[in-house]
């Protein structure tokens, strides 16, 4: 008889850990609360538009450990379609003054000469750091599988990149920018403003415009939701079992071994092993009752900075619209959204490059914007729905102020809130990338196993300061690996 292994949560991370699972020998079942799979990677249609909620840029759409899960989970196949943009985001100040960041980085380079030749030498260096953290290769195993050979062959195989990780490791964009001291003021405006006052790590920046220079970073066509379609019929055609609709109360351990899960319904569904995909605050806090922690988890729940929330007011609109560039950000400082105080500003992006969004003729745009957690933790019933209202109201003139005469065209708008992302996913605190990467834990992750728990494993984006979708599914397969390793197969 195989093994049975029970997965909470059908995000990208439990979908993944599914897949694995199957492809390994164990009977496997994904117990999903909401009752569409996919978590935070989703999408949903309003009057013949779909509204995707996620996919940006994908890390591995071409190569490396990351590719080779995309591959095996059928989120890339032969038939799906990848788009390269050639500009990540054009940033406009108030006073329409603006700046491309291009996610070529040797055109990148001629274009920040061209804007500021006395400052050649630091925009060389600084393109240069860009360059080498492109060479930058993740490892395919746990660290758990990892042997010190590993990590010698690592360093001995991109010297340059560890370099860089050594170098800036422990520096936010803030400390990188102020220490390579543009002398051009349009340069060193919008880099102060790129990150804000916040301690976002130097070293994610410099890695995530490395991606995108190897064009590994792409778009695939159709988005979030017929991603995870394909990851969720590759499961279930392994003969995985997918419940959908049913929260995991909490989990069941008995001598210290995690032997089932009590769904919410009062029905308990056993296990020879059980992973958490779900939200890792509930998880460690609510399911297993604050009973398994480490120093680490401890300092990491504790102090380590999370994502603000994002507030995401989505347009169908009944004409066509090309824009030159997919998002355009709008510095704003201060100014108000709904009851929100914006830190930086606001993104305006047009689907228009993916032609599976709006039907023929027709468009679909966004308006995103951060809003802390603590305006919406309590914000209920007519407070909720008149704050909502307002959104809509801000929103549809600020589509007007950059397109005049859109608000006649607008013929669908959906607002989703911090509130919508929790209700569907649990996501603590709407930290919807979990934690910030910063100066003090971009080079850290949390372990997948608790201090003296046994039988049980953790995956998902609240591992990794980042999160994101390659890491939630790599570690989905790291939980089977690690399995494999209990039970004397890997
Ligand atoms: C607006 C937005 C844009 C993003 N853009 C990108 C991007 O361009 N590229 C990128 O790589 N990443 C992006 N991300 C991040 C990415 O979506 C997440 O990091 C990733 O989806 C996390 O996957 P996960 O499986 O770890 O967690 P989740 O997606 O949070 O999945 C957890 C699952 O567990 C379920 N669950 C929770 N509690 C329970 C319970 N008690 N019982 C049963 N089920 C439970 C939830 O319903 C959910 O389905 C974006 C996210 C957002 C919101």
């Amino acid at each position: 008889m195989n093994k049975k292994v029970v997965i909470i949560g059908g995000g990208v991370a439990g979908l993944s850990a599914g897949i694995y699972g199957q492809k390994n020998g164990y009977d496997t079942e994904v117990v999903e609360m909401h009752t569409v799979p996919g978590g935070q990677c989703t999408a949903w249609e309003r009057k013949g538009y779909r509204f995707d909620y996620c996919l940006h840029w994908l890390v591995g759409t071409a190569r490396g450990p990351f590719h080779d899960i995309w591959r095996e989970t059928d989120v890339i196949t032969d038939s799906v379609k990848i788009i390269d943009h050639d500009v990540h985001t054009k940033i406009f100040d108030e006073e329409g003054n603006s700046f491309i960041l291009y996610t070529n980085i040797d055109r990148w380079e001629r274009y920040l000469i061209e804007i500021a030749p006395e400052d050649t030498a630091t925009i060389k260096k600084m393109c240069a750091d860009m360059r080498k953290g492109a060479l930058l290769e993740l490892f395919s195993d746990p660290p758990e599988l990892r042997s010190v050979l590993d990590y010698i062959r690592a360093i001995c195989k991109m010297p340059r990149a560890i370099m860089l990780m050594m170098r800036y490791g422990n520096k936010s964009c803030r400390d990188y920018f102020q220490k390579l001291n543009f002398k051009n003021k349009r340069l060193s405006f919008f880099f102060d403003n790129l990150y804000g006052e916040r301690d976002f790590s130097a070293l994610a920046f410099l890695m995530m415009l490395g991606w995108f220079y190897h064009k590994n970073a792409g778009y695939l066509v159709g988005g979030s939701l017929p991603m995870v379609e394909r990851m969720t019929e590759k499961y279930t055609s392994l003969g995985g079992k997918l419940t959908l609709g049913k929260k995991v109360k909490n989990i069941i351990v008995e001598d210290d071994t995690a032997t089932a899960v009590a769904l919410a319904d009062g029905t308990v569904s056993k296990a020879d092993y059980v992973i958490s995909a779900a939200d890792g605050h509930s998880t460690l806090y609510t399911m297993l009752g604050g009973n398994y922690l480490s120093g680490q988890i401890e300092e990491a729940y504790g102090t380590w900075p999370l994502f603000t929330p994002i507030v995401q007011v989505s347009f169908g609109i009944d004409m066509e619209i090309k824009t030159e560039y997919p998002v355009q950000t709008h510095l704003a400082k201060g100014r108000k959204i709904g009851g929100t105080p914006l830190d930086m500003g606001y993104t305006i992006m047009n689907y228009c490059f993916d032609p599976t969004m709006a039907p023929a003729g027709k468009t679909v745009m966004v308006v995103r914007y951060e809003s802390p957690w603590e305006l919406w933790k309590d914000l209920e019933g007519e407070a909720y729905e008149t704050e909502k209202k307002q959104i809509e109201k801000d929103s549809v003139a600020i589509m007007e102020k950059h397109l005049p005469g859109i608000t006649a065209h607008i013929d669908a708008i959906d607002i989703a809130t911090p509130k919508t992302d929790v209700r569907y996913t649990g996501v603590w605190k709407g930290a919807y990338e979990g934690f910030m990467p910063t100066s003090k834990n971009i080079t850290k992750s949390i372990k997948m196993t608790l201090p003296g728990l046994k039988n049980f494993y953790m995956c998902g984006q609240w591992l990794f300061p980042g999160g994101g979708l390659p890491p939630a599914a790599q570690s989905g397969k790291w939980a089977i690996q690690l399995i494999l390793k209990q039970d004397k197969r890997g």
